[in-house]
């Protein structure tokens, strides 16, 4: 082992080793010089760089670790590997409030020591969402039987624009909208608060806020408010003065009819187009 070894020792190939390890350039120098780097190398005691597999190892287990939670009962399947069941509406999303992403910022902030205690992401993810950098979101329900769900985005860069966006996914509570974790492939995203994970949540918040995920039914009534395009709502009157007009036109009764009219119903929408309808009124 060349560790063990003085570095005077050492062969010129071994040299190299000493010093790649050490992350400092080799690879065009004789023996002499490897020799002589090794020596300063030796006397500053140069740590030793971990390499790029140990780096990539780590990322891999701490993104692991984000999908287990409720002190590892619960391990969630990893969301990259889920191709199917991908939802493009937002009808599902957890009652997740500003307070919840602040919540969770704070923690991870303290968790990892960050000085500026996440406002420095808040302010940036804010910003990302506001310019439109937050896109293809979808939701996952993992499994009915799990309270749990994912929430997952493509989200540009803020500058290289040109370069690959980041994937974000979010981990929320189904019930409560707590915000478990969350993970983006940036550099800073291992800590679950870049400005990238903030963006999407948001994303989240806002959509939430606009009742995206409430049923029709469940929404307060809207028929007393004027129209969106600035229409007055129709003044009360009294019941004598309604004029009823006879209905004109063919009904359909033969089954040929019946089934073209079937065929022509909204409900024969595919449920993308149906999604991308509802969220034209939310
Ligand atoms: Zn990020």
């Amino acid at each position: 082992m060349t560790e063990n070894k003085n570095v005077k020792d050492l062969k010129r190939d071994e040299l190299g080793v000493f010093l790649r390890d050490r992350g400092i350039p080799y690879a065009s120098r004789n023996k002499e010089d490897r020799l002589v780097l090794a020596s300063i190398a030796e006397k500053r005691n140069v740590p030793l760089k971990s390499s790029v597999d140990d780096d990539l190892k780590t990322i891999i287990e701490e993104r692991k670790k984000k999908m287990v939670l409720e002190d590892g009962l619960i391990k969630l399947p990893d969301p990259v590997k889920m191709l199917a069941g991908w939802e493009k509406t937002f009808i599902n999303f957890p009652n997740t409030s500003a307070t919840d992403v602040e919540d969770y910022i704070k923690l991870c902030a303290e968790n990892h020591n960050v000085q500026t205690k996440g406002i420095k992401s808040t302010k940036e993810g804010e910003s990302l969402y506001l310019s439109g950098h937050v896109t293809g979101v979808e939701y996952h329900r993992i499994s009915p039987n799990i309270s749990y769900c994912y929430i997952k985005a493509i989200v540009a860069r803020q500058k290289a624009q040109t370069q690959a966006p980041y994937s974000v996914w979010i981990i929320l509570h189904k019930r409560t909208g707590k915000v478990e974790n969350a993970y983006c492939n940036c550099p800073a995203g291992l800590r679950g608060h870049c400005k990238h994970c903030v963006s999407l949540l948001h994303f989240i918040v806002r959509q939430i806020e606009a009742g995206c995920n409430k049923a029709c039914t469940s929404k307060p009534q809207e028929w007393h408010k004027p129209h969106a395009q600035g229409k007055r709502v129709t003044q009360p009157d009294f019941v004598r003065n309604l004029v009823v007009k006879k209905v004109t036109g063919r009904f359909d009764t033969t089954p040929e009819d019946l089934k073209k009219r079937e065929i022509n119903q909204d409900w024969h929408l595919t449920l993308e187009q149906f999604a991308t309808e509802k969220k034209k009124h939310c």
